[in-house]
């Protein structure tokens, strides 16, 4: 067993999305009204900077609207609070190990125990790998952005043993922690991850595998989308149509030419921007081709997300069919090893 002293501790921005300012936080038997005065903090009846309180073995954390709770979630480890952007930012610190049971039963489309396990890999290399909201002040955020994590109410039984059974292992390549990314549905077959982002360096483990189970299920979609509204989402008034001028392995849009506005853009960056505009139900892929019908145009695609990594639909239908974690993430991410996690970054 790993020594406590080991443990990687992770700072999770928790409730964010709810742009909180009054809330109230309760820990062994304390309890605390935070709200923002003058944009300061305000901590029952006196101004602070920040304030931090450790959970027993608990904290429970409710975002208060015109007087009443919205949410009320329940964390381990220590919650910290200040004002950030004129809302209050709360941070979850605990160590990985508690943190990973309360993202693995979300982030996996699976509950079988292998499949959970090879969630729980992904996302302790995920932490292990770093800050992506370091200028913020923590490491992860709460959102599918990160990974999505409600504290110990996300958590179930199954996480809990999944997270247990791989303590402290995550993925390697040629002796350096592996990243890692994990879609829905690849569609197919996974992309290689230089085709969705060419900006970042090539990844040999990385790279397109073939995927049954989304080869026999039925992932096609098709959305017809306005060219006013592609306008609008680009913010380019002139687009006139999108030409896909580069694709890659399995189908993947790697580039696309906006008509009419002398734009290029990346395909994941189409499907992002789309999203972010018209609703993610619009482009769910970065598979697909597109036409030109009058003022509209009609595209057809495949799979659900950008199709890199561990595919969640093929991994739980490998692990029904009797593959070990381990078998599963050598086939998403080959020529990867599995080893102890280091204690720092
Ligand atoms: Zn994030
Ligand atoms: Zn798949």
């Amino acid at each position: 067993m790993v020594a406590e002293a080991a443990l990687l501790l992770v700072r999770v921005s928790v409730l964010g999305i709810f742009s909180p300012t009054v809330v109230t936080i309760e820990a062994g038997g304390q309890h605390h009204a935070l709200s923002i005065e003058n944009g300061a903090l305000k901590v029952d009846a006196a101004t602070q900077q920040n304030f931090r309180i450790a959970g027993d073995p608990l904290v429970t954390v409710a975002v208060i609207d015109k007087g009443r709770p919205r949410i009320t979630r329940k964390f381990r480890g220590t919650i910290e609070a200040r004002v950030s952007n004129g809302a209050i930012l709360l941070v979850d610190e605990l160590p990985d190990e508690e943190y990973l049971p309360g993202t693995v039963a979300l982030e996996s489309l699976s509950d079988h125990p292998e499949a959970q396990k090879a969630q729980a890999v992904v996302a302790r290399t995920f932490v292990q790998r770093g800050a992506r909201h370091a200028r913020e002040g923590f490491d992860l955020c709460d959102l599918t952005h990160c990974q999505t994590y409600r504290g110990a109410d996300g958590e179930t039984e199954k996480a809990r043993a999944a997270v247990a059974a791989t303590r402290g292992e995550v993925l390697s390549f040629d002796g350096k922690i592996a990243e890692v990314y994990f879609t829905a549905s690849c569609g197919g077959a996974t992309n290689d991850v230089a085709d969705v982002w060419p900006d970042g360096a090539r990844r040999p483990y990385l790279r397109s595998v073939p995927c049954e189970a989304c080869r026999r299920a039925d992932q096609k979609w098709e959305t017809t989308i306005a060219l006013a509204d592609l306008a609008r989402a680009i913010d380019q008034p002139n687009a006139r149509g999108v030409i896909i001028t580069d694709g890659g392995a399995g189908g993947v849009v790697r580039n696309v030419r906006i008509e009419g506005a002398a734009t290029t853009m990346t395909g994941e960056a189409l499907r992002m921007t789309i999203g972010r505009a018209l609703g993610w139900s619009r482009l769910r892929s970065d598979r697909f081709t597109v036409e030109k019908r009058g003022n509209d145009l009609h595209f057809r695609g495949s799979g659900a997300g950008h199709g890199v990594g561990l595919c969640e639909t093929g991994a739980a239908d490998l692990a029904k069919r009797g593959a070990s974690y381990r078998e599963i993430l050598s086939r998403y991410f080959p020529g990867t090893t599995i080893d102890a996690r280091r204690t720092g970054r």
